[in-house]
């Protein structure tokens, strides 16, 4: 029996991850912000393995309340995927610094958030694979060499990490994020934020556990406003991948169905 959760699994990658999951699973939460659209996906997928539950990864409550009802449904939990996330087209008009709150609320705060609640459900299974949807625009070199070798050390904790994620934050707020060796893309550092997130899940993970990361490639999708030229039905087979039993891989970043660099 191997239950499994994937965010924004109403559409775009997430609707092909939940879509390529299905076959290995007995039970897929497709966790979706709206319920009427998740209904709609299950439907689009026709099988009685899927259930719908609302999340809102820009909503603490939201996050508690799903986070309870899978620890009041299930003992244990098999699989997540974190792919719900969101990018402010490169036309959005809002200025670079209002970006900035939203993004990381949702990409970083809310998917760490939703993650170390169920965490003690991923750590009761037998094996268990933890998948986050990171992206290659989270790689390291958009930070100077001091804020890279910050982000890489293999010391690095979720409080510090945390931190740091805060002082980009502030840095944003105070105009000065380019003096101080920061990105100057709000998505990009939200996805490199969670592949050092990763790392640090993946080194304290007890060896039942996988934690891993990917990128899906520049796919069709309505964050790219359809600009991407990879199916997602392709792109979710990175995640689909680590999300299989016995993943043999551990605090990796995967890129067209192999080990990358960060
Ligand atoms: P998408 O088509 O925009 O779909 C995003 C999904 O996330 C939707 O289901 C959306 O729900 C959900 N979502 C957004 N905000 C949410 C929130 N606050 N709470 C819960 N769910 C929320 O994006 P995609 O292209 O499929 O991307 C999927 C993942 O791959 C993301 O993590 C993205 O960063 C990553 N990625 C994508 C590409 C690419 O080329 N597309 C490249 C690299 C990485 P609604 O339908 O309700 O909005």
């Amino acid at each position: 029996m191997r239950t499994a959760v994937v965010t924004g699994a109403n559409k775009g990658i997430g609707f092909q991850i939940a879509k390529q999951l299905l076959p290995s699973v007995s039970l897929l939460i497709l966790a979706c912000r709206d319920r009427s659209r998740g209904e709609a996906a299950a439907k689009l997928l026709g099988s009685s393995k899927c259930v719908v539950e609302e999340l809102d990864l820009a909503n603490e409550k939201s996050i508690d309340a799903f986070a309870e009802r899978m620890h009041e449904k299930y003992d244990h939990l098999e699989v997540l995927v974190n792919n719900a996330a969101i990018a402010f087209p490169g036309r959005d008009p809002t200025p670079f610094e209002q970006q900035t709150g939203p993004t990381l609320k949702i990409n970083y705060f809310g998917t760490v958030r939703l993650t170390e609640k169920l965490m003690p459900l991923l750590t009761k299974a037998d094996d268990a694979q933890l998948v986050f949807l990171a992206s290659m625009a989270g790689s390291l070199s958009q930070l100077s060499d001091k804020r890279q070798k910050q982000f890489s050390d293999p010391t690095l904790s979720k409080q510090k990490l945390t931190e740091l994620v805060k002082e980009f934050e502030t840095d944003v707020a105070e105009g000065r994020h380019k003096d101080r060796g920061w990105s100057n893309s709000n998505y990009g550092f939200s996805k490199l934020s969670i592949i050092a997130y990763t790392k640090i899940l993946a080194r304290d993970a007890p060896k039942s556990l996988a934690v891993n990361c990917c990128c899906p490639g520049y796919c069709d999708t309505d964050m790219t406003s359809h600009k991407g030229t990879r199916d997602p039905a392709d792109g979710a087979k990175n995640a689909v991948m680590l999300a299989q039993p016995n993943c043999p891989h551990r605090g990796v970043f995967i890129k067209n169905e192999q080990v990358s660099e960060w």
